[in-house]
């Protein structure tokens, strides 16, 4: 029997790519997200015939409807992949409740509801699952005109694990991919080239595609990964492993004396 699988922000960027790679892999998709026209022509291109959810998950009954409209429609799902996000830039002494409170509820709110939803009806169903969150970079790194979206995806990490530790018991796996910065070319999420330049630099040296992400989604969900939970992958070409853009060298400590007495190391680190 098929697999189930049910992506939300599947009408663009890392969401459709996700789609993309487990319709190919013969899964049924569903597919979520807020403009039918994009949406209808993302799933379109999939190697399987995919149902489609047109839903505005910023509303907090969205998720939990969404979960129970796909399961009942295409069969019981077997993996959730919440992708769906918004990050507008504004300036911290910008920020109102008003933005605050969209991207919290698009970005945290929905997957913790549609998690809880998923894990409910599967546990009801005495079967497994699996979660998989989009996460970003911006969780652990702050930068300007992010609060808002860096708190988000910081949240959806403890998210991740939280859930994880809570429904790891009844089988059901939750994981987050933490991309770099990937180009999508977003209408919902359009990001300046000058931006894009400033933020893509990392050791592997080229921006990362949707296709990355989705290769570490499709890993997560696969049996390869079942004694996997709770982890954050990150996929970001080594950009979260360090920074390559200070100098390498400094000058030597020649000068420093030591105090009179103390033992001294060679730079090999044996005592002298
Ligand atoms: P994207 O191409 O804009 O995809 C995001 C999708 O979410 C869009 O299809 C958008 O729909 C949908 N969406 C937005 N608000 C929604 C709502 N209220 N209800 C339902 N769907 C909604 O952006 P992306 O870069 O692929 O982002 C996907 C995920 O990756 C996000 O969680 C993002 O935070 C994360 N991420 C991206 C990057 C990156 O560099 N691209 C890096 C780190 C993390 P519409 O287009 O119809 O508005």
């Amino acid at each position: 029997m098929s697999r189930h699988i049910l992506v939300t922000g599947a009408g663009s960027g890392i969401g459709a790519a996700v789609a993309a790679t487990f319709a190919a892999d013969g899964w049924t998709v569903t597919g979520v997200d807020l403009r039918e026209p994009q949406l209808r022509e993302s799933l379109a291109c999939l190697a399987t015939p995919a149902r489609m959810l047109v839903a505005d998950l910023s509303d907090p009954a969205a998720p939990d409807r969404m979960v129970r409209e796909a399961w009942e429609a295409g069969g019981p799902v077997d993996a959730l992949v919440n992708a769906a996000g918004i990050y507008p830039a504004r300036a911290f002494l910008e920020l109102d409740a008003q933005v605050w409170d969209q991207v919290q509820a698009v970005n945290v709110r929905a997957p913790m509801l549609a998690t809880r939803a998923f894990a409910e009806l599967a546990i009801g169903a005495g079967r497994p699952g699996s979660v998989v969150n989009i996460s970003s970079g911006s969780a652990l790194r702050a930068r300007p005109g992010a609060a808002h979206y860096s708190t988000s995806k910081a949240a959806v990490e403890m998210l991740t694990k939280a859930a994880a530790i809570e429904l790891g018991g009844a089988g059901i796996r939750v994981n987050a991919v933490s991309p770099g910065f990937v180009t999508v070319d977003s209408t919902a999420n359009p990001v300046t080239e000058e931006y894009a330049a400033a933020v893509a630099v990392n050791p592997l040296g080229r921006r990362g595609r949707p296709g990355d992400i989705a290769a570490a989604v499709a890993w997560l969900v696969s049996p390869a990964a079942e004694w996997v939970t709770g982890s954050i992958v990150r996929v970001d070409g080594g950009a979260s492993a360090g920074t390559t853009t200070l100098p390498a060298h400094w000058p030597e400590l020649t000068d420093v004396q030591a105090p009179a007495g103390a033992t001294s190391m060679t730079s090999e680190g044996a005592a002298l």
